[in-house]
């Protein structure tokens, strides 16, 4: 069994300052029907160099958190830190510089694009919108993009739809890598590949980090990806993160009741793991009306009644691993 400690919020802060440090950040949409909890009162810091995965049920805010870091979604509450700066109080056009450092690939990145335009205005499209390099210049640049990333610059001249759902992920990470930046966040961006091309696509990733030295967030909800991928993983459910810690022992041994349900989904190919199944019961509530205390004590084997009085403080329930539960 895990050993538990209750643990002030400090005890998740790794020794090297990170990157990017995340504090009591919540949104909140009012739509006619009520207000949607998306993300409610998440903290989380993403070290340097690392590759956080962040996991959950469709539904559960990854996306929202996802986009609310780089500010294309504004923040209802909370404080987001990067390299030192508060994003939250920066104006747009502030924003607008940072945004060079920092970038997303989206699940087909390509898709949402003019269809006419060619690949390589496609991957040039950051450097022109911060007017840098020559035409030419940026058309060297392009080159060695495509290059970096596994295609030919023979390519260039081509449309995205000539391309496969792996070489249109290629083409959204050559675009996302086109202003430098230190971090990227990658949404859901193997979800739709088959599981050989998903394997190059995680590898080009891990090449990438190496030599560019990135730092990611890695949004998925296919545990056995982020695994392979990721330093340490977030699980998040119903707009909260309910654990975080590194990968390895998150994955062999999960912590959270929901963590723990969420991986009895995922075959276990190694016989040292300690898991125990349990599986989900019902639907996700409705982020309209979610349940008091604990999101997760509706569908949670363990609850308890007083689950329903707050959500739970984090726990100590390793090195830098915390988890949300009074009853671990
Ligand atoms: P995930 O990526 O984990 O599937 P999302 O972040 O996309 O989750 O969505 C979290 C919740 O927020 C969902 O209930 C979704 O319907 C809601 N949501 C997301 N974007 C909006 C929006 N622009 N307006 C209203 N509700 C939204
Ligand atoms: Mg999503």
């Amino acid at each position: 069994m895990l050993e538990t400690t209750l643990a002030p919020a400090e005890a998740t802060i790794p020794a090297a300052e990170p990157l990017l440090s995340i504090r009591h950040l919540s949104k909140r949409y009012a739509t006619p029907g009520g207000i949607i909890h998306a993300v409610e009162d998440v903290s989380l810091d993403i070290p340097r160099g690392s590759i956080t995965g962040l996991v959950g049920e469709s539904g559960s805010g990854k996306t929202t958190l996802g986009r609310t870091l780089l500010r294309l979604v504004q923040p209802s509450a909370g404080s987001i830190r990067f390299g030192g700066t508060e994003l939250t109080g920066l104006s747009e056009r502030e924003m607008t510089a940072m945004r060079r450092r920092m970038q997303i690939i989206f699940q087909d990145p390509v898709a949402s694009l003019n269809p006419r335009l060619k690949v390589e205005t496609i991957i040039a499209e950051g450097l022109r919108a911060h007017r840098i390099g020559s035409r030419r210049e940026r058309r060297d640049r392009v080159a060695a993009l495509i290059e970096e990333v596994g295609l030919s610059p023979d390519q260039m001249r081509r449309f995205p739809h000539e391309f496969s759902g792996g070489q249109r992920q290629r083409i959204g990470i050559a675009r996302a890598l086109a202003l430098e930046p230190e971090f990227i966040v990658a949404d859901e961006s193997v979800s739709a590949l088959d599981v050989s091309i998903q394997a190059q696509i995680l590898n080009l990733l891990l090449d990438l980090r190496e030599r560019r030295n990135l730092t990611m967030l890695f949004i998925a909800h296919d545990l056995s990806v982020v695994d392979y991928l990721c330093d340490r993983i977030a699980v998040m459910y119903l707009g909260r993160v309910v654990e975080i810690g590194p990968a390895r022992p998150l994955v062999r041994q999960p912590a959270h009741p929901y963590t723990r349900a969420l991986l009895s989904a995922v075959p276990q190919p190694d016989p040292a793991a300690t898991r125990q199944r349990e599986v989900l019961e019902g639907s996700i509530p409705s982020p309209l009306d979610p349940p008091s205390g604990c999101v997760f004590r509706t569908r949670c084997p363990r609850a308890l009644p007083a689950c329903a009085d707050a959500f739970p403080p984090p726990a100590a329930v390793g090195p830098e691993r915390i988890a949300h539960c009074i009853n671990l």
